[in-house]
């Protein structure tokens, strides 16, 4: 008998897809973590588990209680279905700015939905300044603080980082992934350079992250902005201290849409926006090595949550973009 115990226990060994047309144009081995695949339907199931279960394990979560959340959609949507399945409440503090799919999703599941303007880092307003407010002021309530927890790295590290080399049998040339909190890249780097130092690790950065400027220059300098959601950072998290990179390559919203339309039409892969980030990058790391390369990144994410956005012809044109 092979029966997974509920959702939770659905979570994570996730296939490693080779990603057809980007390989065999390169020459390289490019495969793609299905993160698309969890059960509540991104790579951030993993981490809502792990911030989830920590929380039980130090008596934080008690029965009854509530998850607060500041998120672009994805941590909330994996962070629900767990309370659900566990018997915990959610508040989700999600920016305006995120695609409605993601919104009507997380209310649709339960959550108690908080749109707030957009705003950065820095203003007392940010989504994730007020969820971690709201959190301190309601009872038997705990802060997921999926930025500075580490117990969303340590998901990946502990999971998606060994999948993965299980999945490769140790035949990794790279690694290579763009960061929200960072949680996927940093874990996944931890293990990977544990195993064998030599596996190079990439951040994809979109444009209007300082992520790619910190790599290159030392300093985080965001310029340009990006139709990906979920993804760029103008801080260094507490998840991505002290985790190695050894470059960084940036992917801008015409090659992001190229990528994920190829993806589509030539893979049958219907990916979100930070994919298009993620395999564009991947794709520009096999020209640099060379064929003969394995590199691995990540499927976050399902297109059928942009439906209405990066996968719409009007939308795209008001942003000045569009499909070849
Ligand atoms: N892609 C999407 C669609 C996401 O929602 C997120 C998480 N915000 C990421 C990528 C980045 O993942 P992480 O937070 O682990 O860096």
């Amino acid at each position: 008998m092979d029966i997974k115990n509920g959702f939770v226990d659905t979570v994570g060994n996730t296939p490693l897809i080779r990603l057809n047309s980007f390989s065999d144009e390169t020459g390289c081995e490019i495969l793609g973590k299905a993160e698309f695949l969890n059960p509540g339907g991104s790579v951030k199931d993993r981490a809502a588990l792990y911030i989830v279960e920590d929380a039980e394990k130090k008596g934080l979560l008690k029965p009854g209680g509530t998850v607060v959340e500041g998120t672009a959609g994805n941590t909330g949507i994996g962070l629900t279905h767990i309370c659900n399945a566990k018997g915990y409440k959610c508040l989700i503090v999600i920016p305006e700015t995120q695609s409605q799919e993601k919104i009507d999703t997380l209310r649709t599941l339960g959550a108690e939905v908080r749109t707030i303007p957009a705003v950065p880092y820095k203003n007392p307003e940010n989504y994730v300044k007020v969820s971690g407010r709201l959190a301190a002021e309601l009872d038997n309530a705990i802060w997921a603080n999926q930025f500075d927890n580490l117990a969303n790295r340590n998901a990946h590290y502990e999971t998606t980082g060994e999948e993965i080399w299980q999945q490769t049998d140790g035949k990794v040339d790279a690694w290579v992934a763009a960061t929200g909190t960072g949680g996927t890249y940093a874990g996944v780097a931890l293990c990977l350079k544990e195993k064998n130092p030599d596996i190079r690790c990439i951040v994809a950065d979109p444009m209007g992250s300082g992520l790619y400027s910190y790599v290159k220059i030392g300093e985080i300098k965001p310029e340009g902005k990006s139709i990906t959601e979920g993804i760029g950072n103008s801080r260094i998290t507490a998840n991505m201290e002290d985790v190695p990179i050894d470059d960084a390559i940036q992917i801008d919203d015409p090659e992001c849409l190229r990528v994920i339309y190829q993806l589509l039409r030539k893979d049958g892969l219907f990916m979100g926006g930070s994919v298009g980030i993620n395999v564009g990058a991947a794709y520009a790391l096999a020209k640099q090595l060379g064929a003969g390369h394995t590199i691995v990144t990540v499927l976050c994410d399902s297109g059928s949550r942009y439906q209405s956005r990066i996968y719409n012809p009007q939308w795209l044109a008001e942003k000045g973009l569009s499909v070849g």
